[in-house]
């Protein structure tokens, strides 16, 4: 299969800049090009780091993602997928260039011969030395013409697929090392050309207004990620590492503070151009001074150099580079991976105190280590949406301590007038707004016990003379004068209650109407009325259903002994007995 069938996202109508991916080159197992003290991977990661910060803090309408935060390896696909899957309305590669000299030699016949130095896995490399000649930068969009030995910067940028594990199956047989491979890959072309363009250039002019690049212009290659990315996208080369005085800007924190910034203002004038604004900026970082550049500088100094002699390569390397590494400072690139690693981690784990110690330690071994300072910028960011979460949570706990407070004293004040269902509700609605409080629960259950307790006395048959039961059934029934006494005495029996009243219901009411043997028994004050008589719990509760039927939804069956009330249960385990 040819890579050129590999699937393609539809290709976006951006009306706008709101989400923008950042692509911090190589990472991981994959340094990118080297230079005499930095490598690739380490510089475009800072670049990408500060350019992301600016604009989460100066475009607040703009979604910043990356593609990687820290020293991992990324696939080259997977990257162009990153901005494909969010939808993104700009891809930002960032990269550095080089153009190593490799050193030769003559061999003995007179005819010149590489260098070479064998890796750890026995590959045979060229043996490079700086090159001081190239420096500037340039920004790449996707290309159309692709000249066949003027590819170089595509192919070392493509070239980074041939570290990953399925490179072969990933990209369907497409080999960065040849020609053939882009002439197939510029028959598709984006229909993003023109803005990546206008994006590109803008960036080009930054880098040269402010800061101090020599502008090598726009160019278009075929480079995997701006193949394989559906929106406008660029690859910005920001310049040489392997110019030892590019090396020292790039490398510094000034330097990389200068190329995120003018990044920053393209993408900013970019924005506006895409959404038709036409607005001014007045701000720390458009009125960022000028910076002359140091190559040229440079030169001034020393004017033998003018014609772009190599002569003095090594002279520029001492003056530029920075101590050698000994022993020590090995031992402290050990121990600042250690403490990075072990930072993270706790990070990870939310362990913010111990995290923040670490990536202080880091910084105190590695002097404006950007890295640290964008995780201690992380953790100060996370402590304060923490800080401020708590206290949302402190007032909202106010609001519900007044609540509460409230309910309780509207409550506390109904059960002093003994409005014990009232009470119970304002309890009830304070446990609502305070669940687990003690104190409401242990009201209801008192109230609970006392109505409990009221209706036990309303029901309490000890109060009952017997003897009334007897008397106020004389007469009560007229239809049935057999039954006008209970039928039983001493023995128990069994009554279905269908109302109760605080005065007599007259014989020929027809509230009465239907019922047999009616009589009554006093609770307090009140005559609870029964009907039927029976020693047989069965045939009383026949009777109970007849009763409901005449209209008495609630009737009941209550049990008597010897004419006085007990408990039913009990009456039916007596009558088993
Ligand atoms: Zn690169």
């Amino acid at each position: 299969m040819l890579f050129s069938t590999l699937s393609f996202q539809p290709f976006k109508k951006t009306s706008g800049v709101k989400i923008v991916v950042i692509d911090a080159g190589h990472g991981g197992k994959d340094p990118g090009c080297n230079g005499a003290i930095h490598n690739e991977k380490e510089v475009t990661l800072a670049i990408a780091l500060k350019l992301g910060n600016l604009i989460e803090e100066n475009l607040k309408d703009v979604k910043v993602i990356y593609t990687r935060k820290t020293d991992v390896f990324v696939e080259l696909e997977e990257r162009a997928q990153v901005a494909n899957r969010n939808n993104a309305d700009l891809f930002i590669s960032i990269h550095c260039n080089a153009a190593a000299k490799f050193v030769t030699y003559k061999d003995k016949n007179g005819k010149t011969q590489y260098k070479t130095w064998k890796d750890k896995k026995g590959k045979i490399h060229k043996k490079e030395v700086t090159n001081p000649v190239p420096y500037g930068s340039e920004t790449y969009v996707m290309g159309i013409k692709n000249e066949k030995g003027k590819m170089e910067v595509a192919k070392r940028e493509n070239a980074s697929m041939l570290l990953e594990e399925n490179y072969e199956k990933t990209y369907n047989g497409f080999d960065p090392s040849s020609d053939e491979a882009y002439i197939i890959m510029s028959l598709t072309t984006s229909a993003y050309v023109e803005q990546s363009a206008k994006f590109a250039s803008l960036i080009q002019s930054e880098y040269n207004n402010k800061a101090g690049r020599i502008d090598k212009g726009v160019q278009r290659q075929s480079i995997w990620v701006l193949w394989r990315t559906a929106m406008p996208s660029i690859l910005t080369e920001v310049g040489f590492l392997t110019n030892p005085i590019e090396e020292k800007f790039l490398g510094s924190e000034k330097g990389q503070t200068y190329m995120a910034s003018a990044i920053f203002r393209a993408l900013r004038n970019y924005k506006n151009e895409v959404e038709g604004k036409n607005e001014k900026y007045n701000d720390e970082i458009e009125n960022q001074e000028a910076l002359e550049n140091e190559n040229l500088l440079y030169q001034k100094e020393h004017p033998e150099l003018k014609d772009g002699s190599e002569t003095d390569v090594k002279d520029i390397v001492a003056e530029n580079q920075e101590p050698p590494i000994n022993n020590d400072d090995k031992k402290d690139i050990e121990k600042y991976n250690a403490l990075i690693k072990k930072a993270d981690e706790k990070l990870k784990e939310r362990k913010l105190e111990d995290s923040k110690k670490l990536y202080t330690q880091a910084l105190d071994l590695k002097k404006d280590d950007a890295y640290s300072k964008q995780k201690l910028a992380e953790i100060t960011k996370i402590e304060v949406d923490i800080k401020k979460g708590e206290d949302d949570k402190a007032k909202a706990n106010d609001a519900q301590n007044k609540q509460y407070n409230e309910l309780i004293a509207k409550a506390d004040k109904l059960t002093a007038d003994k409005k014990w269902e009232d009470a119970k509700k304002k309890y009830q609605e304070a446990l609502i707004a305070k669940p687990g409080e003690k104190y409401p629960k242990q009201k209801i259950k008192e109230i609970e016990e006392k109505q409990a307790a009221l209706s036990e006395a309303q029901n309490d048959t000890a109060k009952i003379n017997p003897k009334d039961l007897i008397n106020n059934y004389a007469g009560q029934t007229k239809k049935d004068t057999s039954k006008k006494t209970p039928s039983i005495k001493g023995g128990i029996e069994f009554k279905v209650q269908f109302t109760s009243s605080d005065k007599e219901i007259e014989a020929s009411s027809n509230k009465l109407k239907g019922l047999e043997n009616v009589g009554y028994y006093k609770a307090g004050a009140v005559l609870k009325y029964t009907a039927g008589v029976f020693t047989k719990p069965d045939e009383a509760v026949k009777y109970q259903t007849k009763v409901r039927d005449l209209g008495y939804k609630d009737a009941f069956i209550v049990a008597f002994k010897n004419g006085e009330r007990i408990d039913y249960k009990e009456a039916l385990k007596q009558v088993k007995q």
